[in-house]
């Protein structure tokens, strides 16, 4: 959970969602990362609480870890707008979830179950098992996306539901989007 969260930039809320908005596009279009090498992504999950795996990350596991978000991104993008999931999607998801269990540590006690990614696990299997809590979090129904841009938050606040990911990246441009529009239309 990021800590540097304001009433401002209240922050998306979860680890797994910080991972997903790991795009700078102002649009949909999901075309831009918002780092530039394996270290660099590596550096920011660990900022997230993720453990940094042991060697550098080679291409075959970064187009892995790309394919989990963007496929994650798809679903949860869906499930925001009140739509289930494509069916390729969820598949491709509950394969992931499948496997990141198989090599999981599993642990009862007083929190009831817990999951544990094996020692061994790759950042892949901690991402997979975050995307776990994130599903059963009790704020899951909480869920939106930016109306500009693609990141996807929960909403935490009461009455009228928050609508950009934060006031800094999005809120404060669609004001003056909509202020310059209607400047227009009023010339
Ligand atoms: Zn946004």
């Amino acid at each position: 959970m990021t800590t540097s969260a304001t009433r401002a930039d209240p922050g998306a809320g979860h680890p797994f969602l910080v991972f997903l908005n790991t795009v700078t596009d102002d649009g949909k279009s999901r075309r831009h990362n918002s780092f530039e090498t394996g270290a660099e992504v590596i550096a920011l999950l660990e900022a997230e609480g993720f453990a940094a795996p042991p060697t550098p990350l080679t291409q075959e596991q970064m187009h892995n870890l790309l394919t989990l978000r963007e496929t994650a991104y798809a679903a949860l993008s869906a499930v925001a707008a009140g739509r289930a999931p494509g069916r390729e999607d969820a598949l491709y998801l509950t394969q992931a979830l499948k496997a990141a269990y198989q090599e999981a540590e599993l642990r009862i006690d007083t929190d009831g179950l817990t999951f544990a990614p094996s020692p061994l696990g790759r950042l892949y299997e901690q991402l997979v098992l975050s995307m776990h809590d994130l599903l059963r979090s009790r704020e899951f129904a909480r869920l939106r996306e930016c109306r500009r841009c693609s990141h996807l938050f929960f909403d935490k606040g009461r009455g009228v539901g928050r609508r950009w990911c934060s006031m800094a990246r999005c809120g404060n441009r669609a004001k003056a989007e909509t202020f310059r529009a209607r400047h227009r239309d009023a010339a």
